[in-house]
């Protein structure tokens, strides 16, 4: 994507105008949207995109902002790939590497239905048998050919304890993704970015095949052939610039006009990490953070879930509830965002009380958005919709979880 550079700064009441038009159309262009992120400084600019960007989320989303209890279960924190920002992924010798055990995941799955969650996240590195022979070696022993055998199995045993599966494996073939597809609520990918340039050498992608972007898009399409809800998302602050960031929602809102299957997109800020190589990036700006919540409420239109986790910009999450998001993402009372462990979940009280000092109220869910539950039946393979609706009120929210097998609820 080639777009003209913005010559002329941008006032508020052009702002005004152009905010309005996209309100009004439920859409924003790729070149006026280039225009409104290079004039967050201008004086009124951003507190106009946030101001549309809260009107366009009230008018189809209302005043729910959801919020989804879960459990982090990192299967594996090996991964074939070296993105210069993650400190989740361990060199096999590590102290620190660890695969999980069912006996751990089901350890984890009774801790989170204690505690009222209903959705168990199945979050791990990207294929490391790639790349480890001990991994392989790990896998053979316990009778599985591949990490994503092992990811099945933990699937299973978080619904016979009680609780909905959320699957973000990395890279998934059709074949991997029709195998999981039947004990998972939902499964997600982030995007990340579309840039090709972060692929390039001394870049944050360039040891990370996996995040090629034609790969990621290939993913995102064939989960959408397969209509297999879905979750996506920006990573912000890893080397892309304004540009790259339209690219990246504009190819996200072509998936979703040709399958209809992303549920929910999330705008995550890149905190930097000590110990990794891009230690001394500055973080993201707060403004950056509201500018970019906004500006994905406007491409992707009213209808969109849009997600921005609370732990990731504490400061800002007064700001942040009047941006465009009508969702805080998963909270924890049970594991830590082991993806950013030195970010705390906020308490849950304190975020119900911030929200609705914004003028909304917050509501739980479970790992299928209330509106997807309820409108989108077709896209649950029966068994799974039964269990979804098990967890769900009538109006779609989560319900509190009980240890109850499938035979046992039939
Ligand atoms: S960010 Fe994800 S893909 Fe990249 S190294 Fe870390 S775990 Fe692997």
């Amino acid at each position: 994507m080639n777009l003209p550079q913005p010559e002329a700064p941008l006032n508020r009441t052009e702002a005004e105008s152009v905010v309005r038009t996209a309100v009004d159309e439920g859409t924003l262009d790729s070149v006026v949207a280039l225009r409104l992120a290079s004039n967050i400084r201008s004086e009124g600019v951003l507190e106009v995109l946030a101001e549309g960007a809260f009107e366009s989320k009230r008018k189809f989303k209302g005043d729910v902002v959801t919020v989804s209890r879960n459990i982090f279960l990192p299967l594996t924190n090996l991964c074939r790939n070296r993105c210069t920002y993650c400190s989740f992924a361990k060199q096999p010798d590590s102290a620190e590497a660890h695969t999980y055990s069912l006996e751990e995941v089901a350890e984890c799955v009774r801790g989170g239905v204690a505690t009222g969650c209903t959705e168990a996240l199945m979050c791990l590195g990207d294929k490391p048998e790639v790349a480890y022979r001990s991994h392989r070696e790990w896998l053979k022993d316990r009778g599985y050919r591949t990490t994503i055998d092992l990811v099945l199995e933990a699937c299973k045993v978080a619904v016979e304890g009680g609780m909905l599966p959320h699957t973000n494996a990395g890279i998934l073939s059709v074949e991997e993704m029709e195998v999981l597809r039947p004990w998972n609520a939902s499964m997600g990918l982030m995007m990340e970015t579309t840039s090709t340039r972060l692929r390039g050498k001394g870049m944050a992608h360039f040891h990370a095949p996996d995040k090629d972007p034609a790969v990621r898009i290939r993913m995102h399409d064939e989960a959408g052939q397969l209509r297999i809800p879905f979750t996506s998302g920006l990573l912000l602050g890893i080397g892309e610039n304004d540009e790259e960031r339209i690219e990246t929602l504009m190819t996200l809102r072509e998936l979703q006009e040709r399958h209809q299957h992303i549920q929910e997109v999330i705008v995550q800020p890149f905190h930097p990490k000590p110990s990794t190589p891009m230690r001394a990036t500055a973080p993201i700006r707060d403004d950056e953070v509201v500018a970019w919540v906004a500006l994905t409420r406007l491409i992707l239109g009213p209808e969109m879930n849009v997600q921005a986790p609370p732990n990731l910009a504490p400061r800002m999450l007064e700001r942040l509830a009047r941006s465009g998001l009508n969702d805080w993402g998963g909270v924890s009372p049970v594991t830590v965002d082991f993806i950013n462990p030195e970010a705390p979940w906020p308490a849950m009280e304190g975020l119900r009380e911030l929200t609705e000092a914004s003028g909304q109220v917050l509501k739980d869910r479970g790992p299928v958005y209330p509106d997807w539950l309820l409108g989108r039946p077709e896209l649950f393979q029966p068994e799974m919709r039964k269990r979804v609706t098990r967890l769900a009120t009538d109006e779609g929210y989560a319900r509190r979880p009980t240890h109850q097998s499938d035979e046992e609820a039939a």
